[in-house]
């Protein structure tokens, strides 16, 4: 199948004697597909994005979409020429103009009568023709981002961006808001690159993610992949909370400072393993003898559904999650073990 969006090798340096703040870049995004840049703040998430609008030029590499080159060596095609749709994270909306004003903006050269009948499809779409004529100050921030959403996608681009499109909602809203146009995005078909510094909102609203450090791409996959087989150090840790064990592999095992554990894949040697806290579970022990591996639980974190504990062994605290109703208290001797495989994010001798 042929991508929707190609970024082939795209390199951005905003001046010669500053290291790149894009490098290399390449990922794909198919039609119909929500793709997530996910990264911290600086890594160059919006600057890609940038490049892919055409706001930006880049200083190598190509980006192509459907199969048509808007960003090359000899190539700029102007943003006004892309056909994409972009919503920021501010919304946006032209203050003066009310809900089917904006819409309309970017339908200028549709005759009227084609043009308000999309404005009304496009606002029946985010169930906001009850508000068309409100301007943005008299809607919520979730209604603000419907209303940038619908006109963005009234045009019919082929491809929409979104920055950080839900980050100045409140944590309420931005949940509701977020499934509502994952929702919406999926029914229209459209294909939508969204970047953002919240992991799961990636997780969640991504069909798939590629996180960024630095201004590349460590890893690309789906959701599910990229949280329980992450590839790096950083990809484990920036992707929700997990310990990092350093271990001494020998096939699908390892010896670590908790014990043996099961790691995937294969290794040999020196390696760094990740555990997410929901993977340990805690064996109490009776503290007799030189168990190693047996610690102390120094945190226990009642949240309702579930359960943060931290658990020091020797120098190091560990993270464990539980269910709801583990009864385990603050100074009970336990030893953890895996449930899962740990997954090895570094090795010193790869496999041959
Ligand atoms: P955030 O989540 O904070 O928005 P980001 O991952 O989107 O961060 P970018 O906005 O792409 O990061 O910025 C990446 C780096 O490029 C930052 O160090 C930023 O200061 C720098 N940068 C961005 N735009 C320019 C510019 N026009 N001139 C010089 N440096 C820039």
């Amino acid at each position: 199948m042929q991508p929707l969006l190609s970024i082939r090798n795209i390199t951005k340096r905003f001046a010669r004697n500053l290291p790149p703040v894009v490098e290399d870049l390449c990922f794909e995004v198919y039609a119909g597909e929500i793709f997530a840049l996910l990264g911290p703040s600086g890594c160059g998430k919006t600057t890609t994005l940038r490049l892919i609008a055409g706001f930006e030029r880049a200083n190598a590499g190509e980006i192509c979409v459907d199969g048509q080159c808007f960003e090359g060596a000899r190539t700029h095609l102007p943003p006004e020429a892309r056909d994409i749709g972009i919503v920021f994270q501010e919304y946006a909306l032209f203050p003066h103009l009310n809900v089917s004003q904006n819409v309309a903006f970017g339908l200028k050269k549709l005759p009227t009568k084609l043009r308000d009948e999309r404005v009304m499809t496009v606002l029946e779409m985010v169930s906001m023709t009850a508000f068309k004529d409100r301007k943005p100050h008299e809607l919520s921030g979730g209604q603000q981002q419907r209303v940038a959403l619908a006109r963005s996608i009234a045009p019919s681009p082929k491809l929409i961006l979104l920055d950080e499109p839900f980050s100045n909602l409140d944590a309420g809203m931005r949940h509701s808001t977020r499934e509502e146009i994952r929702t919406l995005l999926k029914e229209a078909g459209m294909s939508a690159v969204v970047v953002t510094h919240d992991q799961e909102e990636a997780l969640c609203f991504a069909d798939r993610l590629g996180v960024m450090s630095d201004g590349r791409i460590e890893q690309i996959g789906i959701p599910e992949t990229v949280y329980h087989r992450p590839q790096t150090p950083f990809v484990a840790d920036f992707l929700g909370a997990t310990n990092l064990i350093d271990g001494e592999a020998e096939g699908n095992c390892a010896e670590t400072p908790l014990g043996k554990f099961q790691i995937a894949p294969s290794a040999r040697g020196k390696v760094l393993l990740s555990i997410r806290p929901e993977h340990l579970v805690m064996v109490q022990s009776n503290g007799t003898g030189q168990n190693n591996g047996v610690g102390e639980i120094v945190m226990r974190d009642f949240k309702g559904h579930d359960l943060t504990y931290r658990v020091r062994i020797g120098t190091r605290n560990y993270v464990v999650q539980t269910d709801y109703c583990c009864p385990l208290q603050v100074g009970a001797q336990v030893t953890l073990q895996a449930v899962e495989p740990a997954v090895v994010v570094k090795q010193e001798e790869p496999l041959p």
